[in-house]
């Protein structure tokens, strides 16, 4: 009788039994237009950048460039630094992911707020080291008076998202600026600016100011929300040159593709056209957080492509209203709902879920039958 004996498997390191794989943004009933739970930019490429890739496509039996000359040489343009002061990376995320690498290890911490991007904790135990994670204010913002005093000897890395992913909150310039200031001086800060396009506020931080000063600062953007090419996986740190020189002895060799490489510069081209449709996603912001906010969920203001209803005991029907409309939206139980701005169709099929989720609840709490 043959063995029911389950095989031998190789042999995996402990610390994956409970690392929990980073969560995409779950497929709509509509189909890309619904999907509301990624934080993607609703807008298709522009007509310039689809005939660039085109073309970066024709030489796919080529590696790329690995020292991305050209997008770098076009970032550094873009931010008056020079070329060892940029470093590109496959998507920012591979960039925090490098960055733990580069300063952190076995008993070393690395700072952040909670909840932020979620991929700071998954990175951070990948990397060996210790996440410390300090609570949000009750507004969602970063609490950067606890964040400085949860700095200690064993702290290597602290990441400030600005705006954060998932409440949409800002830090702004002159409390980043006293934070940062604060910080010793041999442990680095990465301020992730993904959303920073999105920014209206004036008085919000831009890390880019600090770069000058302080050579523990380190700016991360990114191609994927406000340039739409979430798909081509690109990003990038501006940083002091060992910084950047570090990220670039981290990276998996060609990591960045011609074709993404080639798009990113035809978008930095076509960067007055991409704001525009910028301009129209903060418009489509500013129209779900009004009608949500009128309906009376627990909306926040916030300066990113998406917004953040706090779960106030409701957030269930909400998910389920827009799940319900064939719309999906990114839950976090028991802490809130975080909406990306969509194409303006999909804004207002989002609007309408949203009241028709609340309608028995405000019902209920004025003592009305269900
Ligand atoms: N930082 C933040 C705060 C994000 O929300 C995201 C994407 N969700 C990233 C970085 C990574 O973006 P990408 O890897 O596509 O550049």
């Amino acid at each position: 009788m043959s063995s029911t004996a389950p095989p031998v498997l190789p042999r995996l390191r402990s610390l994956l039994d409970d690392l929990p794989a980073y969560r995409p943004g779950r497929p709509a009933a509509l189909g890309d237009a619904g999907k509301l739970s990624a934080n993607e930019n609703p807008h298709p490429p522009l007509p310039s950048v689809l005939d660039a890739v085109a073309a970066a496509a024709a030489s796919l039996n080529r590696y790329p460039d690995p020292a991305c000359g050209a997008i770098t040489q076009a970032l550094a343009e873009r931010h008056d630094v020079g070329i060892e002061q940029i470093a590109v990376g496959a998507g920012s995320v591979a960039l925090c992911q490098q960055l733990v690498f580069a300063t952190a290890g076995p008993g070393d911490e690395v700072l952040f707020a909670w909840r932020s991007f979620e991929a700071y904790p998954i990175v951070t135990r990948m990397g060996d080291a210790t996440p410390r994670q300090v609570p949000l204010t009750a507004g969602g913002e970063h609490d950067l008076d606890a964040m400085g005093a949860a700095i200690g000897p064993a702290t290597r890395l602290v990441f400030v998202c600005n705006p954060n992913n998932p409440t949409g909150r800002i830090v702004d310039a002159a409390r980043l600026a006293t934070f940062v200031g604060a910080v010793p001086a041999d442990v680095l800060v990465v301020i992730d600016e993904a959303y920073i396009e999105f920014v209206r506020d004036a008085d919000a931080a831009s890390g880019c100011d600090l770069l000058a000063e302080r050579p523990n600062v380190c700016v991360l953007r990114t191609f994927s929300k406000a340039f739409g090419l979430a798909g081509l996986r690109i990003g990038y740190a501006v940083a002091h040159p060992a910084i950047a020189a570090a990220l670039r002895k981290t990276t998996t060799p060609f990591a960045v593709s011609a074709v993404a490489q080639l798009a990113a510069v035809g978008s930095l081209a076509a960067e007055d056209e991409l704001m525009e449709r910028v301009d129209a996603v903060v418009a489509g912001r500013e129209r779900i957080f009004g009608a949500l906010r009128a309906q009376g969920w627990s909306v926040m203001p916030s300066e990113a492509n998406f917004v953040w209803v706090a779960d106030d005991g409701r957030a269930d029907r909400l998910v389920d209203g827009c799940r319900e409309a064939g719309l999906s939206v990114r839950s976090f139980p028991g802490e809130g709902v975080r909406v990306t701005v969509g194409a303006p169709q999909a804004n207002e099929q989002l609007i309408e879920a949203a009241a028709a989720a609340i309608e028995p609840v405000v019902r209920t709490s004025t003592g009305l039958p269900r």
